[in-house]
């Protein structure tokens, strides 16, 4: 795309109001405009840099046999009277009301929905285990939004839900989401931790929210350094193995504020190994049996004849709040370079080419380097516009696509001034600047 014809509506400097460096590249070139405290609108760059990250989840989840629905936002206050969420949820909950008078709600989240849906028509053991998702917005009157999309009001989130007839069924059922989150994680160039975790408000007994690490986070988190080196490859979705699995990971020290214990961490995790620092949540999984399929009648036969409430379990990931993570995690603030991972970047390369008004040559083979980029479906921006070439660089250092090809003085025939964003540059030709950029991508 041609950068004159792109609405990226750039600022010059950084905005006051925002604290966070992920909010203030997002304001500085145009992801995201803020429509009412806490709620904003997706402008193209931040609109796909989204729909990537939610393509990497949503393929992460099929692997591992979720299967995929769509629920809507607003709900009716029936279904949460019934599992005595209406009340506990206070006010973060936005209640509305209908034309007749009826008391219906944006949805916080999906469990007694989803519950809903489920009881009315699995019947049988048979049947399971079930595993739904959606990817859907939803709404949290948070008492304090604040870092742009970090902590909004309306927010979009993969929200999963399992069913199960036992406990054992349903740690396994726990376990893949578990391996699945490593991976999506690991997909988006991010090492996110396991750490168990308190339920909060959604209820049960087995849970862990996967924490990603930044100094401008909210979470205070206390980790045992070695929980970094695992690694998890597998690929076969095996009860046993899985349970390794995820006890490996427990034996490591990570928690954060909430279920700290100074004395414990110091026992449990020598001097050198101790990681004190601040996180950011991006996920989190929750296993809590019949919480809401009791209270809603949530059945299944049994294999003897007998009925019993079906086992529950449900898993978000926050898509939109990964957009932020992302940044924070990777922005250099200091130098204003992003460098997107190229699985989400919004563009795979971007062409600064020198515009002399006197002559239009740079332009033209600009252009041509553009159409054979597009044609190896390479996505591609392109300034375009007569600005000097510095502050072209510099405005390409903030959109982030993760390579740049410099077209000025020193482009000399075949050989291409080519760089790694925020690295030197070198020279290199259009064919291998197309194979460099195809593997990376297919890496992906
Ligand atoms: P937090 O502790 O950050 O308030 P939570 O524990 O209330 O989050 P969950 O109910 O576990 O959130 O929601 C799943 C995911 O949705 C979180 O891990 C987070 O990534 C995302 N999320 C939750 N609240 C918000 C919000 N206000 N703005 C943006 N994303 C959010
Ligand atoms: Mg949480």
């Amino acid at each position: 795309m041609h950068i004159s014809k792109l609405f990226i509506p750039i600022l010059k400097n950084n905005p006051s109001e925002a604290k966070i460096k992920s909010h203030q590249l997002m304001l500085r070139v145009g992801m995201i405009k803020q429509s009412s405290a806490g709620i904003y609108s997706w402008l193209p760059l931040g609109f796909k840099v989204m729909k990537k990250i939610e393509k990497i989840v949503r393929e992460e989840q099929n692997k591992i046999g979720v299967q995929e629905i769509l629920m809507p936002t607003i709900q009716s206050s029936e279904i949460w009277k019934e599992s005595g969420r209406f009340e506990d949820y206070g006010e973060e909950m936005l209640r509305i009301k209908d034309r007749q008078d009826r008391e219906m709600l944006y949805g916080p989240t999906n469990e007694e929905l989803v519950t809903d849906i489920f009881r009315s028509s699995i019947k049988s053991y048979k049947s399971l285990p079930q595993l739904l998702y959606h990817i859907q917005w939803k709404f949290r009157d948070e008492i304090r939004p604040r870092f742009g999309i970090m902590r909004c009001r309306e927010f979009y989130m993969k929200d999963a839900y399992s069913f199960d007839i036992s406990d054992e069924e349903a740690f396994f059922s726990y376990n893949k989401f578990f391996l699945s989150y490593l991976k999506t994680f690991k997909r988006l160039d991010l090492i996110a931790i396991p750490m168990a975790a308190d339920t909060g408000p959604i209820g049960g007994n087995l849970s862990h929210e996967f924490v990603i690490l930044a100094e401008t986070g909210e979470s205070k988190i206390f980790a045992d350094k070695r929980i970094f080196d695992l690694n998890t490859n597998k690929t076969v979705l095996e009860k046993k193995s899985l349970e390794v699995m995820r006890q490996e990971y427990e034996k490591y020290y990570s928690v954060t504020d909430e279920k700290f214990n100074k004395e414990e961490f110091e026992k449990k995790v020598s001097n050198e190994n101790r990681l004190v620092t601040k996180g950011i949540e991006v996920g989190h999984i929750f296993y809590f049996g019949d919480k809401y399929s009791k209270p809603m009648g949530a059945s299944v036969d049994l294999p003897g004849g007998k009925k019993d409430f079906v086992k529950m379990g449900s898993y978000g990931i926050g898509v939109s709040r990964l957009v932020g993570a992302i940044i924070e995690a990777k922005y250099d603030e200091k130098n204003e370079v992003m460098k997107w991972p190229i699985s989400i970047a919004p563009y795979d390369v971007s062409i600064i080419p020198m515009i002399n008004k006197n002559e239009n040559n740079l332009l033209d083979k600009a252009n041509n380097i553009y159409t054979e980029l597009k044609k190896n479906n390479i996505d591609t921006i392109i300034d375009d516009t007569d600005e000097n070439l510095s502050s072209k660089i510099k405005k390409m250092n903030l959109i982030g696509a993760p390579y740049q090809i410099i077209i000025g003085k020193h482009t000399d025939g075949d050989l291409l001034e080519f760089k790694e964003t925020g690295k030197d540059s070198y020279k290199l030709k259009l064919k291998d600047i197309i194979k460099l950029i195809t593997e990376q991508k297919e890496k992906n």
